[in-house]
């Protein structure tokens, strides 16, 4: 089989198998072929890796910052040196091209162990609190022991991106990613352990839905991240704050992405694009709402058409692919059931909304797809559908379009196009969402945070902020002088 790891999971430092648990396929996308058979973690795995990693935290959060950062910084080497190994594997997980894997999969990853590996050391501190003769300090400590959760979207990404800031400030982590995708994480843990992170410390297991509550309600995990949709995440957080365990939730959204009449049309045409069809659509942030001052409308529209038509479908492992297939025949079948009612429901079919010519019929591939003359209350408008598929609504003023975009329960992000620089900042700062662009979209480098609002979960990801949500705040109070009770 193409690319069976050595075991399903990954635990104190060295691949595990345990057969008993149900077994999980890995299959390629692009061809419908299974290319791994891993199984889920039965409740001893899930026993094991947690006691290993309660185990190893307390010696690895001793250690100095500095130390700790420089083995994260290590596997950030490593995983550049890997680069193509990587992203070949994230693109058989995934269907993904091999052309944006290779750019935006292991590199971002590593850019988090690197980011993470930097700061440990300068953002840990504490404060000093002068009282008079007394004085106070803070000191930031890990929380112990860290469960993630992942998405099929980005697992090596994601794997990194809760692996890094965790690390980082101290702690453990127990990561199960998709069922999906279950093979970049094992590869990460392994990476880790080669650049000398100490056993017990990141442990991959397998599973899916009925796995997570086991991690979650666990008497000794402290936090929970999870990146996942909005139903998950409200199961997920529940289950946290029946135990009062921290969290991160990194959620669906139905982004606003506003283009106003003065933009740069062809900059906000690769915009849309970008927040529609990078990754086959299936990113959170994507910004699916378009918003089009009606002015621009007929150009706006004619020119995507002409783009998007253009796009090269194919072969994920060829470097001239631009859009790969879904993850999953599932997942795909969910889409064409929107687009279905998207027609249904009198929006206007611009292009796509079918299979495309010349793919591999075995694989879960989907044409490009806009829609445009979409009001806000069709079902395409207002659900998240994660896939390649662009609705287009128009819009007169500005008040109005910041009314409509904001009329949603996600808040994950949202972009705004306009070369008018007072407006642009007037409108995202009216926008109810987490992670915003001016002019671009979906950029997400790891020094900036990144995270939702309203039910697109709460906590960040990426930057310093990160840490806060990985650590707690311990305060201590010191006397100078002598106790004076009044008894
Ligand atoms: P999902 O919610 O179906 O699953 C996410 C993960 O949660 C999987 O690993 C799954 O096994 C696990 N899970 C499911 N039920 C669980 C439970 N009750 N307890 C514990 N774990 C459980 O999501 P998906 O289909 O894998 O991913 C797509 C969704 O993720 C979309 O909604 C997308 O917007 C969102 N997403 C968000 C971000 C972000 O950063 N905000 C990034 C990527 C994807």
């Amino acid at each position: 089989m193409k690319a069976q790891p050595k075991a399903s999971h990954f635990i104190d430092g060295e691949y595990v198998e345990d057969t008993a648990g149900t077994v999980i396929e890995s299959v390629y996308p692009a061809t419908g072929e299974v290319i791994a058979r891993l199984h889920a973690a039965t409740p001893a795995i899930v026993e094991r890796a947690i006691a290993a990693a309660k185990r190893a935290q307390p010696e690895w959060a001793a250690m100095s910052p500095t130390a700790r950062g420089r083995i994260l910084k290590r596997a950030a080497e490593i995983m550049r040196e890997r680069n193509r190994e990587l992203s070949e594997l994230e693109t058989l997980d995934t269907g993904k091209p091999i052309q944006e894997t290779i750019v935006a999969d292991p590199t971002s990853g590593a850019d988090s162990f690197e980011f993470f590996g930097g700061v440990a050391a300068a953002a840990l501190n504490g404060d000093y609190i002068p009282l008079g003769q007394d004085f106070a300090y803070t000191k930031r400590v890990p929380l112990g022991v860290c469960v993630g959760i992942g998405a099929w979207n980005y697992p090596q990404q994601i794997a990194c991106w809760k692996g890094a800031p965790a690390l980082a400030a101290g702690n453990a982590m127990v990561f199960k990613p998709s069922e999906n995708t279950p093979l970049g994480a094992l590869k990460i843990a392994e990476i880790l352990v080669e650049a000398g992170l100490p056993k017990g410390l990141y442990n991959v297991i397998q599973g899916d839905r009925s796995t997570g509550p086991l991690l979650v309600n666990h008497p000794d995990v402290a936090k929970v991240s999870l990146t996942g949709s909005v139903p998950t995440g409200k199961k997920v957080a529940g289950a946290a704050a029946a135990e009062l365990k921290h969290v991160t939730m990194e959620l669906g959204g139905k982004s606003p992405l506003i283009v106003f009449d003065d933009a740069d049309l062809e900059s906000a045409i690769g915009g849309a694009m970008l927040g529609n069809f990078y990754s086959t659509g299936q990113v959170c942030s994507n910004g699916t709402r378009v918003f089009v001052q009606r002015k621009v409308k007929d150009a706006f529209l004619a020119r995507l058409k002409e783009r998007t038509e253009a796009i090269v479908i194919g072969d994920p492992m060829d470097e001239a692919t631009q859009l790969g297939p879904m993850v999953s025949r599932a997942q795909r079948d969910k889409v064409f059931a929107y687009i279905e009612k998207g027609k249904a429901e009198g929006a206007r079919l611009v292009t796509g909304g079918g299979i495309p010519n010349a793919v591999n019929t075995d694989g879960t591939y989907i044409q490009p797809t806009v829609f445009a003359d979409v009001t806000d209350e069709m079902t395409i408008a207002r659900e998240e559908i994660f896939g390649p598929v662009m609705c287009v609504l128009d819009f007169d003023d500005e008040a109005e379009v910041v009314a409509r975009a904001n009329a949603t329960e996600f808040g994950l992000s949202a972009g705004v196009f306009t070369a008018d620089i007072t407006r642009a900042h007037r409108v995202v700062d009216q926008i109810e969402a987490g992670t915003l662009w001016i002019n671009t979209y979906n950029l997400c480098p790891v020094e900036i945070p990144f995270g939702g609002s309203k039910q697109s979960g709460f906590g960040r990801e990426n930057s310093v902020a990160a840490l806060n949500h990985y650590t707690e705040l311990k305060t201590v109070y010191v006397a100078m002088g002598k106790v004076e009770a009044p008894y």
